[in-house]
């Protein structure tokens, strides 16, 4: 079993800063003899040491990052903050893909860290303006950061720069020598640094023991990784076909926050102080860009309109789904009602966010009548858009959130065909749509296909299992269930369930067929020995 599940919550309390912050100042603790990776604060000595080599013996494994990742991402998965909200997981995914997919053709990621990381990003509910990187190829990205940006080449710049923190094996070369012979402890350490920094109290345990200092000083990435990281992250971002004014941008928001002394909201400031030379060197990279080729110049790319208008809706989303309190929430249904009282026609990119703010607040209210009346507002404004754009199809997923929520989807489902639906948002709400309407059948032989293709996708398979249970295929619900957890890396949990199932079909051989049996025996074994391994890796980890 896992010794760090004892540090959940990790992200309740949410004052202080959590990310690459706590990440690594469970590592500075552990890098006490090696002074050329400490770093003084703010950044602003020069390191005295050259950064180990590539390949150098001081570097940990990928497969051992990766497992010492799995432990916390197991962890960040049970979390009430972790965000599964498919539509913004979604719009990450849509600027995360091409990164990878960049840096992956430029050589940045070398087959095997491709195979052996999982590149995955959890969405985080915070309000606070971070992004950090874990150890095993993991990103975080707090609901804050996308609120707070204007364009989606913001958001691009923080993640290319993430993403190579990563792929210059940034993390791995923090962890030292004597830290590989424990894993377990450092990902226990990472847990609890993560849990301390979220929680106020325990932090002034670990300042009244003393730590504080090295938590103070020596809790980031080098300045020498941090500028390599600037570096490669720009280049991936440029030929993923971002704008490289996105970078300044960010400086530039930061640079605003660090005047304004509102380091408070945006914990990324901490973790990169920013300095002249960094900012220098994002300027000189903008100019010597190429003029930007648009994206929206591919055949069948969208216009930079439509990705703005995009954008507002997906940051307005994040803005509401942070939980920002009663007040904000009103603030938001105010303006929305403003704006459709007042607009007569056309509406900017700030105009639409708003509106889709303000239907998003008044439906945690439950004034679905009001809800209503926003989406109307926003589907006139947004009408001259061409079906198949992101813009049609975001206000689509509205509208079937607005029935959801408001128990009118039988009225709508005769219109629901999941059959060619590929978009993963859309076809999750229409599966939630089509359950709410009775439709049990349509679901499964939808999502029984999809999770083919995405074993991984832990919420396909729980709405599989609603949609098995509701037909009373009872093993195969539970079994889904099972997969569910294996996807979030709980296997105990998982194997739990494919027990349960084992006996239910012993003693009533009517809750499943043959097939059934053989796919629960076989899964059941394989999933015991996961148990296994990861049972003994523990043992030895701690010899
Ligand atoms: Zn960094």
């Amino acid at each position: 079993m896992y010794p760090l599940i004892r540090f959940k919550p990790i992200f309740s309390g949410l004052r202080l800063c959590f990310g690459k912050t706590a990440f690594v100042t469970a590592i500075a603790f552990m890098l006490s003899g090696n002074p050329s990776l400490a770093q003084a604060p703010g950044g602003v000595t020069r390191s005295t040491g050259g950064l180990p080599s590539l390949g150098d013996s001081s570097e940990l494994p990928a497969a051992e990052e990766r497992r010492i990742g799995d432990r916390i991402a197991a962890s960040i998965y049970r979390d009430p903050d972790y965000m599964d909200d498919p539509v913004l997981f979604d719009y990450v995914q849509s600027i995360w893909q091409p990164l990878m997919a960049a840096a992956r053709a430029r050589g940045d990621i070398s087959a095997e860290l491709d195979e052996r990381f999982a590149w995955d990003v959890f969405l985080i509910r915070d309000r606070s303006v971070n992004a950090f990187a874990l150890p095993g190829g993991y990103l975080g990205v707090h609901s804050g950061l996308i609120g707070v940006v204007s364009n989606r080449d913001e958001l691009a710049a923080v993640l290319g720069h993430e993403l190579s923190h990563v792929s210059q094996r940034h993390i791995s070369r923090l962890i030292s020598q004597q830290a590989r012979q424990a894993p377990w402890m450092i990902g226990a350490m990472i847990l609890g640094a993560l849990a301390a920094s979220k929680n106020p109290q325990a932090a002034n345990a670990m300042i009244a023991g003393g730590q504080a200092v090295a938590a103070q000083s020596q809790l980031n990435f080098s300045r020498d990784m941090e500028r390599e990281a600037d570096r490669v992250g720009t280049g991936i971002m440029l030929d993923a076909g971002f704008d490289a004014r996105g970078v300044v941008g960010m400086f530039e928001k930061l640079q605003q926050a660090g005047r304004l002394n509102d380091s408070g909201g945006f914990a990324y400031l901490r973790t990169h102080p920013l300095s002249t030379e960094r900012i220098g060197d994002a300027q000189a990279r903008q100019q010597l860009a190429p003029p930007t080729a648009p994206v929206a110049a591919k055949p069948g790319a969208e216009t930079a309109e439509q990705l703005a208008l995009h954008h507002a809706m997906m940051s307005a989303r994040a803005r509401v789904l942070g939980d920002p309190g009663v007040d904000i929430l009103r603030a938001m249904s105010a303006e929305a009602q403003r704006i459709t009282a007042n607009t007569p026609t056309a509406l900017d990119a700030r105009a639409v966010g708003a509106l889709y703010a303000g239907v998003l607040a008044t439906l945690k209210s439950r004034d679905f009548k009001t809800a209503q009346a926003y989406a109307d507002r926003l589907r006139t404004a947004l009408a001259g858009q061409s079906t198949d754009s992101r813009v049609s199809q975001t206000l689509a997923m509205l509208q079937l959130e607005i029935a959801l929520e408001a128990g009118t989807v039988p009225l709508n489902a005769a219109q629901i065909d999941i059959s060619k639906t590929t978009s993963r948002a859309a076809l999750l709400l229409q599966s939630r749509a089509l359950l709410a309407a009775g439709k049990p059948k349509d679901v499964a032989s939808r999502l029984s296909a999809w999770v083919t293709d995405h074993p991984k996708d832990a919420a396909a398979w729980r709405l599989l299992a609603v949609a098995y249970g509701n037909q009373n295929l009872t093993a195969r619900a539970i079994r889904a269930d099972a997969e569910a957890q294996v996807a979030q890396l709980d296997y105990p949990a998982a194997l739990d369930r494919l027990r349960a199932a084992q006996a239910m079909l012993r003693s009533n051989p009517a809750s499943g067929d043959f097939m059934d049996a053989s796919i629960i025996d076989t899964r059941a074994r394989q999933v015991d020995s996961l148990v296994k391994e990861q049972a003994m890796q523990d043992k030895s980890d701690r010899k």
